[in-house]
């Protein structure tokens, strides 16, 4: 790609990055909702897009579904999707590190035979940085670093999590002979300055963005009537919870919780996310709410289409997200842009996003214990405060939460590299 220098204003002169993205296990057009693609694919189409919106150039790379040939699609305006033929055929995650050279190799050779050229290289999750640690040493670019989740975290905050040492380890050397690491949320730049004692320069904070396009609240008649086209009565309350399926979202602390809401009280608990993948984990809930007595009163989805889900949390009149651990939680963002409030455990942007005991501008509650009588209490709550949440409230509170926005910071710490 050429390097492209623009005249700004009639003065300022801004030179356009060229961005090598590498997001090697899950592909940034993936389902969301899968075992392995979530949060991670929402921030990547959409910082990727607003760079390419800002007249850089992108190139996304993961791998192909099958081995073959190389594979090159423009999918938005500068940003194109690169899946170059590593030979290896389908890998789940698991399978991925041991070929980290040979995914490193098709991308090095994939780039010379296109002509590519890249300013930086931005990798996203330890195994893409373990790929992008060997393209910096090829390509002589600096090598910036997203881990979206930490191994560490992820073990430390959820017993039944068990992520392997490997990955504890890579972290830890990727952390230290990257050029530079980006989070989305405080709470995650502060675990990572801690776990690899790391000075504060080699963290930056850049928060995510909304496609409040897409996310935003309906009108009342509309959001009931979404309630209606989704098969629930209107006066049927909807607790919704979104996301992969997964023990590190909690989700039996969630059904603790419905099952001590007051006997009074018509409600559904919906939850979205999880593909064939998550049955034995779906089957294992839906008994565990059978025996909390919540026969009916559960429902699971399935994924559902990510431009389909602002109809959901339209409809929804709480959405509740129990992780033991989010890098950021965009659902948290996603449902309030759609009026509807949340009540959270202390994860990822949470902290941040819910100011506790201000009714002028409530937008939901966040609980520091996982005590399910507590979350019954915020539940029940929220599902009886006024919605839809008030605009100008939203407006205010999601404002510092846009990709252009993300996008021109990110170019900022790039120049400062
Ligand atoms: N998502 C979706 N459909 C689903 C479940 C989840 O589109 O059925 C999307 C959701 O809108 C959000 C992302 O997946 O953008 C989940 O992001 P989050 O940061 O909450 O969690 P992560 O997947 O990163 O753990």
């Amino acid at each position: 790609m050429p390097n492209i220098t623009v005249l700004q204003g009639g003065c300022e002169k801004v030179t356009k990055m060229r961005i090598a993205f590498l997001s090697i296990h899950s592909s940034p057009l993936g389902r969301a909702g899968e075992k392995d693609t979530g949060g991670m694919s929402t921030f990547l189409r959409g910082l990727s897009s607003a760079l390419g919106e800002a007249g850089h150039k992108v190139d996304l790379f993961t791998r192909p579904d099958s081995a073959g040939k190389d594979l090159v699609r423009e999918i938005k305006a500068g940003v194109r999707l690169v899946c170059p033929d590593d030979g290896l055929g389908p890998l789940s995650k698991q399978e991925l590190y041991p070929h980290y050279r040979t995914i490193a190799e098709s991308i090095d050779r994939f780039c010379r035979g296109d002509n590519s050229r890249y300013d930086l290289i931005f990798s996203h999750y330890w195994l893409s940085g373990c790929v992008g640690q060997v393209l910096k040493k090829n390509w002589n670019v600096p090598h910036m670093l997203m881990f979206h989740t930490l191994g560490r975290a992820k073990n430390e905050a959820c017993p039944e999590e068990n992520e392997p040492l490997l990955r504890l380890e890579a972290e830890k050397e990727l952390a230290r002979s990257c050029d530079l690491i980006i989070t989305a949320a405080r709470q995650e730049k502060e675990k990572i300055l801690t776990y690899f004692d790391l000075p504060l320069e080699k963290v930056a904070l850049i928060p995510c963005g909304i496609n409040r396009e897409i996310f935003k609240a309906l009108g009342i008649h509309q959001r009931l009537r979404a309630k209606e086209q989704l098969g629930w009565e209107k006066k049927t309350k909807i607790i919704l919870s979104v996301g992969r399926i997964e023990p590190v979202k909690g989700l039996d602390l969630l059904l603790k919780a419905a099952s001590l809401l007051p006997a009074e009280e018509s409600f559904q608990v919906v939850i979205a996310g999880g593909d064939k993948s998550s049955s034995i984990q779906v089957e294992s809930y839906k008994k565990t709410a059978a025996r909390l007595g919540l026969e009916g009163k559960v429902y699971f989805t399935g994924i559902v289409e990510h431009e389909k889900l602002p109809f959901y949390y339209n409809a929804a009149d709480v959405t509740v997200l129990t992780s033991h651990y989010e890098s950021f939680g965009l659902v948290a963002l996603e449902s309030i842009a759609c009026g509807t409030p949340v009540v959270a455990s202390p994860v990822g942007i949470i902290p941040e996003l819910i100011a506790t005991g201000n009714n002028d501008d409530f937008i939901g509650y966040m609980v520091e214990n996982r005590n399910p009588p507590t979350w019954a209490e915020k539940i029940s709550r929220a599902l009886n405060s006024n919605k839809p949440l008030d605009q100008s409230v939203l407006d205010t509170r999601l404002a510092p939460y846009s990709w252009k926005q993300a996008a021109s910071e990110l170019i900022t710490v790039i120049n400062s590299l």
